[in-house]
């Protein structure tokens, strides 16, 4: 008999954390085949990454490699390549498909790595392919992925049919804040304790920040989301048994001093790998069967993981390398500085004040001031949309490349020319008011368009049409919008106001 070959070390990233990364069941490595984590100061040098961000990367990847123990080497180094030459010489390596094109470029470049297929998931990328193929010359609309996801997964189905009777609950799940409520009056979120291991990393990424070898941007401590497995199924028990029933009703909804509502604040460990997007919608589901969840909560929760995380995921692969460069309405201001800092004080608007300040003190905010404030505001602006995808990846803690592209490029900022959304996601100070208590306390009125009370959303919304006219008259959805442009008794001041505008 032949001698049996030991199994190749499989190298796990950062975002590769959870059990279901190692499944052989699920093409994953031999069962017992040695692992290797590379910490790379590299990544951290390139880019001005939130602190926060910085030490719950770091803090998820130094705990799981406690876990693991002997099966794992862990190895400081300066980039990945030269961690791996350190652990491993020449030897053969399998790791799973990356998250990034950078990171698939640099493993399909290395001869000995052999790259196993993508985990962490709902849909494989084959099945993606067959599904987008399917479709012809059809556009690949999330609405149509979102309930081909339900159906080949039995998400929410009754046979054939969805749950209740209608795919999509969207109406009901658009309520502004309760009148005169300052919170939501439900059960905060679950909040991990930090370890030795938390204190080792500030540690660590005090003295980085001292050599001058990395610098940070915005507050790291104490650690608000989970760094172990442990600590992340606590946290999905937490929501789905005591904030999933209230999450649909008011999930656009901002109040400033409720910055969680009822949200879930999952994606940052789905992101890291330590949950398994299946678990998470299964156990909602199971709320909804139970009797113990509404099914627009449910199924608003569902759209969020099943559906949006899902088509995000495919389409940063399924467009090419140079999607991310996508700039058709030629915007190329830069972020200023009060932006890209994290002042708040930067700003007289107080809705992005409030969400720069959130975003300074935990790197997380929930979709609607991201889209509705931050990203609509730059795109109001005319900043560059590529520095605006990299500002995010860089500020959230659960930002990265696949999540930020196609959120940024095409959904937020319509730099694709809309190969992803049918419109631009922007309003003007209406919306914000309606759907938040933030434009009370501000020094603007949101039904202001010119002077010295003007809101910078709304007069920006104008600009922003008036400037791309053109191409927006020729979009059925946007048409009526840009008619209005035409009954603006003061839409020359406005642009004037405009043009002058700093903050
Ligand atoms: Fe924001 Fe305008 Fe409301 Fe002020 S008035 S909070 S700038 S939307």
């Amino acid at each position: 008999m032949p001698e049996e070959q030991p199994p190749p070390t499989h190298w796990l990233f950062g975002d590769q954390l959870g059990p279901h990364f190692l499944d052989p069941a699920r093409g994953g490595p031999h069962r017992n085949a040695p692992l290797l984590m590379i910490e790379s100061r590299s990544v951290f040098r390139r880019r001005r990454f939130h602190r926060a961000k910085a030490h719950l990367v770091l803090s998820a990847m130094r705990h799981r490699a406690a876990e693991l123990g002997d099966r794992v080497r862990y190895v400081k180094a300066d980039t990945y390549r030269q961690g791996l030459r350190e652990a491993v010489g020449e030897d053969r390596v399998t790791v799973r498909h990356p998250t990034s094109r950078t990171a698939l470029d640099l493993v399909r470049g290395l001869p000995s790595v052999r790259v196993l297929p993508a985990r962490g998931f709902l849909v494989t990328h084959d099945e993606f392919r067959t599904w987008a193929d399917g479709r012809g010359t059809k556009s690949l609309r999330q609405e149509d992925f979102y309930r081909w996801v339900r159906q080949t997964h039995d998400l929410l189905m009754d046979g054939d049919r969805p749950a209740g009777g209608k795919w999509n609950l969207d109406h009901d799940n658009r309520e502004p804040p309760p009148r005169g409520a300052t919170d939501l009056g439900v059960p905060a979120p679950y909040r991990p304790r930090e370890s030795d291991i938390d204190a080792e990393v500030r540690d660590d990424l005090d003295r980085w920040a001292r050599e001058g070898d990395v610098e940070f941007v915005g507050e790291d401590g104490p650690r608000v989301f989970p760094a172990t497995r442990r600590e992340a199924l606590a946290a999905l028990t937490r929501f789905v048994e005591h904030r999933l029933a209230t999450f649909g009703a008011h999930e656009d909804a901002v109040l400033a001093k409720d910055p969680t509502m009822s949200h879930s604040l999952l994606s940052a460990s789905l992101n890291l790998g330590l949950l398994d997007p299946a678990e998470c919608v299964e156990r909602a589901e199971a709320r909804w069967r139970s009797g113990d969840a509404p099914l627009n909560s449910v199924e608003g929760f569902v759209r969020q993981v099943a559906g949006w995380r899902e088509y995000v995921w495919h389409v940063y692969w399924h467009f090419d390398a140079e999607y991310r460069t996508s700039n058709v309405l030629r915007h190329h201001e830069p972020l200023p500085d009060w932006f890209t800092d994290l002042a708040p004080d930067g700003t007289g608007a107080n809705c992005l004040s409030h969400t720069l300040e959130q975003v300074r003190a935990t790197g997380w905010t929930h979709h609607i001031p991201r889209l509705m404030v931050l990203g609509s505001f730059a795109l109001q602006r005319g900043w560059q949309p590529e520095a605006v995808t990299d500002w995010f990846h860089r500020s959230f803690v659960d930002g990265y490349d696949w999540v930020m592209v196609p959120n940024v490029v095409g959904m937020s900022q319509y730099a694709d020319g809309g190969r992803m959304t049918t419109k631009p996601y922007t309003s003007g100070g209406a919306y914000i008011d309606r759907m938040s208590d933030l434009c009370g306390p501000c020094r603007y009125k949101p039904s202001v368009r010119v002077g010295e009370d003007a809101c910078p959303f709304t007069a920006g919304y104008w600009n922003l049409l008036h400037r791309h006219r053109d191409r927006f008259e020729r979009n059925a959805r946007m048409t009526r919008a840009v008619r209005g442009l035409d009954r603006l008794s003061d839409l020359e001041a406005l642009l004037e106001q405009e043009r002058e505008r700093r903050d």
